[in-house]
């Protein structure tokens, strides 16, 4: 790919035209895994919301949550369903649980020398990764807990 063809490269993710998702985005971009929180009730919400499905308060906030957390789920694919994806193929994508979050369970890929092993429960540590051509960063999973923190 030439430096011109990079420059106008779209990749298919970042903020929604609603803006819903903004502050999501914008925390990857600050270095930070950002999640709704309501403000009245404090219940952890995701994906976005624009009322609180707990106690109904409107426009829930945000708030930083460490990105560690434990394999809820994950599946293998084979066919790059996203044309960006198509030198990675196959690849793992997880879902993720965040017991810093209330358990709130956000999707990924899974990058790292040993997705081969990957395992329902295995601790995660969410790595914030800009590609190449890429405007806005994405929230990577490898697995192992960070050093020093606890799963
Ligand atoms: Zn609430």
């Amino acid at each position: 790919m030439s430096d011109d063809a990079a420059a106008v490269l779209e990749l298919p993710w970042g903020p929604a035209e609603d803006g819903l998702d903004q502050p999501y985005w914008d925390g990857l971009r600050a270095g930070e895994l950002r999640l709704q929180r309501c403000t009245r009730c404090r219940e952890w919400i995701w994906g976005p919301q624009w009322i609180c499905g707990h106690c109904h308060t409107f426009d829930p906030g945000w708030e930083p949550v460490d990105p560690v957390g434990t394999v809820y789920s994950w599946s293998r694919s084979h066919y790059p369903f996203i044309t960006e994806l198509a030198e990675r193929v196959p690849y793992v994508t997880v879902l993720v649980a965040l017991p810093n979050a209330g358990n709130r369970r956000v999707l990924g890929i899974l990058t790292g020398e040993d997705t081969d092993r990957v395992r329902i429960g295995d601790p995660v540590t969410g790595h914030i990764e800009l590609d190449e051509g890429a405007t806005w960063p994405l929230l990577r999973w490898r697995r192992g807990a960070a050093r020093g923190e606890q799963v």
